[in-house]
């Protein structure tokens, strides 16, 4: 049987939007001391928009690149192709699509290799990024490189603005006593604009899905309570492997799938909430 303070504090989170699909998630969040946080569609809106590019043919490189990222389901493809889709730009077919979270995408595209992706991308193929990059990447701004057939024909620049009420969030769990990271497969450069943003102290950037799910791992060998709040793919295994699992309501089926806690709304202040909530329920048993 289902004792029923957890009935109720399920209800009750129910009620603020917060679905809980593992009741010992809501119990565990009691005792949680370091809230992980993902970066792009956690605390940012994961709605980024390109806001510049840098190509001998503009519209080339976004029929290229929309091409090659028309399947793909995260935030930085859905901009690209919405960038071209505002152009007129009419997307041919892409074949063979590869999709490696943390990197990029690789298609056939008009007879070509198409790949578009950040950093890591351009480092497995040992290229360099384009010089409008750096200028980019210095104001904090997400750079992607596009690569037909083994050469970089130029580079996309998108800005994702943070939640609203990401820099509350980080700040009611710092009141409670709770420890916030960052953890971002974005490059350093974006990772420090948006951690200055929230007040976030506490970053790494350029890290790979499997890496977060280790950096999770390491802090809970450290004796460390962990949650862990995401919204993509790429964050699946270390929702997995948290003590609690967060996923954002509008995040990908895979992250809910791997979450024990649900935040119906996409606001970061909900887990506030369901510490409060876990703290209240749980404070006079054991
Ligand atoms: P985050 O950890 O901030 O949610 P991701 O791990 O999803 O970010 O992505 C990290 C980086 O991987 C992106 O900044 C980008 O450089 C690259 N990347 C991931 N998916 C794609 C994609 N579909 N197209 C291009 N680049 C991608
Ligand atoms: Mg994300």
């Amino acid at each position: 049987a289902i004792p029923l303070v957890v009935s109720i504090a399920t209800g009750l989170a129910a009620r603020a939007g917060i679905l809980v699909t593992d009741r010992l998630a809501l119990e565990s969040m009691r005792t949680v001391d370091v809230v992980v946080f993902d970066k792009t569609g956690t605390l940012t809106a994961g709605t980024p928009e390109v806001t510049a590019l840098d190509s001998t043919d503009e519209n080339r490189m976004l029929r290229l690149a929309a091409a090659a990222e028309s399947e793909s389901e995260h935030p930085l493809a859905r901009a690209i192709v919405a960038a071209a889709e505002g152009r007129g730009i009419r997307l041919p077919e892409a074949h063979d699509i590869v999709t490696t979270p943390g990197v990029g995408v690789v298609a056939r595209v008009e007879g070509h290799r198409v790949s578009v992706g950040g950093p890591a991308l351009l480092a497995a193929a040992g290229l360099a990024p384009v010089a409008a990059a750096q200028a980019w990447s210095t104001t904090g701004s997400t750079v992607l490189h596009v690569v037909v057939d083994g050469s970089t024909i130029g580079a996309i620049a998108l800005d994702d603005a943070v939640r609203p009420t990401s820099r509350q969030a980080v700040a009611a769990l710092r009141e409670r006593g709770v420890d916030v990271v960052m953890l971002t497969g974005d490059a350093e450069p974006v990772a420090a604009r948006v951690a200055a943003e929230v007040g976030i102290t506490r970053w790494i950037a350029g890290v790979r899905p499997e890496d977060k799910a280790a950096e999770v791992a390491r802090l809970r060998a450290d004796g460390h309570r962990v949650a862990m709040v995401g919204d993509g793919v790429n964050d699946a295994p270390a929702l997995a492997g948290a003590d609690v699992g967060i996923a954002i309501g509008a995040g990908t089926d895979v992250a809910i799938a791997s979450a024990g806690v649900v935040l119906a709304g996409s606001d970061p202040r909900a887990v506030v909430s369901v510490i409060d909530l876990s703290r209240a329920s749980y404070r006079k048993m054991v």
